[in-house]
């Protein structure tokens, strides 16, 4: 009940959520709580509150990717998470606004809402999990389940002062998550604290048959192990994250914080990952590559938005006319009455600007003639930034640095470029493309009082070692 009458107090300003599942959250709640007074056994997220990134398939709820496309969509199903969710005995409070399609680093991508900073209200809460962070900031909700392709759990929580981990690819199931880039796509906890993070992580992480890239692996007891210091903690500053594009107050902040890390007792060494500097490139190009093809399946006929067909008839019926009137014999004979009409208005009614780009991008990096150009080769750098991490955790734990080169800024800056937007992501996306986990923990403020976030990442399945540290430091 607090939680929802904060949401009632702030969300008119910030926006985290698209949904708010009031009726059903108090259902759950009370229910939880009756079975606590019959001294029922309950699970271990009883009566938590839990705001969902609404990309992930929940049974009889509208999911919509903060699309246009999926405005309407009702899954018949529960993704294996909010299904671990619900036997945890969490109360789902609502489903929260993000980056169409999860593509965006700011959430203003969203065609559905806007959600702004709780820090600044002018400001972005970063993306694309933007709403999932901002209910967090804003004591909507004390844990929420976010995304991330390409930094999308990281960087909105630095941004908005919480704590956000991506786990190793296949931690995570995600069966009935709506893909985006299916090889770079992990779900993950976000919280305003590591052991926080850590209860969640343990909730939802696990083997699922039903996605084949999970990782048959036994989940550790991350609430246990999150508390105990790190002896001999060794730490590597990634060389190549204190470059150019680094903002003069995040580096200061970061490097304050590893002189923290000193003082508990970890040793710091520099380390280089020479390839992360075509990170944003293969990135690029990986990731629309994918979504083109996981994005193919929005076609007005099986799911999502299917454009208005007696306009599109009308329209036909037009087009025939002036034709005919004109007697333009060849141009009767090119006149598309197929189905594909359907398709092509339903898609270009329902994605918005930036999903399109991305479709652009992915079918050129994917057709002939292209392909071994861009996608093949963006694949091999891919090895090699998986290499370089390989290597450098021959000598260090965990690598440290800035979770993005910037806090967050004003909103509207920067929409009309993309590219800037994308150079956001220059610390990040290197984690998804070698499939190790991330997290993003705050590390202090901006003279303007924005969050900044420390970024540790980990070789792959050290979420224990990636908790633990983030707990050490906070
Ligand atoms: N900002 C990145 C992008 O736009 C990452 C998104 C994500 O992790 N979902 O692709």
């Amino acid at each position: 009940k607090a939680c929802l009458a904060q949401i009632d107090a702030a969300d008119k300003e910030v926006g985290s959520f698209l949904k708010v599942m009031t009726d059903s959250a108090l259902e759950q709640a009370e229910s939880v709580d009756a079975r606590r007074k019959k001294g029922e056994k309950l699970g271990r997220l009883a009566g938590v509150p839990v705001a969902i990134k609404d990309l992930l398939c929940t049974k009889g709820e509208v999911t919509t990717c903060a699309s246009k496309m999926l405005e309407n969509f009702v899954p018949p199903y529960d993704a294996t998470v909010i299904s671990k969710l619900k036997a945890a005995d969490a109360v789902l409070i609502g489903k929260t606004n993000m980056d169409e399609f999860a593509m965006g680093g700011s959430t203003e991508n969203s065609a559905l809402g806007k959600t702004r900073n709780p820090w600044n209200l002018k400001c972005v809460p970063g993306g694309s999990s933007g709403g999932a962070a901002a209910c967090l900031a804003a004591s909507m909700a004390p844990l929420s389940i976010g995304t991330d392709t390409g930094g999308s759990i990281r960087q909105p929580a630095s941004f908005c002062g919480v704590v956000g981990l991506k786990p190793t690819y296949g931690v995570v199931s995600r069966y009935g998550l709506i893909a985006f880039a299916s090889s770079l796509d992990q779900i993950g906890p976000m919280a305003r604290t590591a052991e926080d993070a850590a209860i969640l992580l343990e909730a939802i992480a696990g083997y699922d048959p039903h996605d084949s890239t999970s990782a048959n692996v036994k989940t550790p007891a991350y609430s246990q192990s999150v508390k105990q210091p790190l002896k001999g903690l060794r730490l590597g500053v990634v060389k190549e994250h204190f470059g150019e594009g680094l903002d003069g107050e995040v580096e200061a902040s970061v490097r304050e914080a590893i002189n923290v890390y000193k003082s508990l007792g970890a040793t710091v060494t520099d380390v280089s990952l020479p390839h992360s500097k075509y990170g944003i490139a293969v990135y690029y190009i990986i990731a629309p590559s994918e979504a083109s093809s996981n994005l193919a399946r929005f076609d007005g006929a099986h799911y999502g938005h299917r454009c208005d067909e007696v306009k599109m008839l009308e329209r036909l019926a037009k087009e025939r006319a002036e034709l005919e009137a004109k007697k333009d014999e060849e141009g009767l004979k090119k006149l598309d009455t197929s189905l594909v009409r359907m398709y092509r208005q339903s898609r270009a009614e329902g994605f918005g600007p930036e999903v399109k780009r991305r479709i652009m991008l992915g079918t050129y990096t994917l057709s002939a003639g292209y392909y071994d150009a861009y996608y093949l080769k963006a694949l091999k750098v891919r090895r090699l930034i998986r290499q370089d991490y390989d290597a450098a955790f021959k000598n260090v734990d965990l690598v440290i640095g800035p979770t993005a080169p910037t806090p967050s800024f004003e909103a509207g800056t920067k929409t009309d470029d993309p590219l800037a937007m994308y150079l956001g992501d220059l610390y990040t996306v290197t984690a998804n493309l070698a499939g190790i986990g991330g997290i993003s923990i705050p590390c202090g403020f901006s003279k303007s009082g924005m969050p900044i976030g420390l970024q540790l990442q980990g070789p792959p399945l050290a979420e224990e070692r990636l908790l633990q540290a983030a707990h050490m430091y906070q």
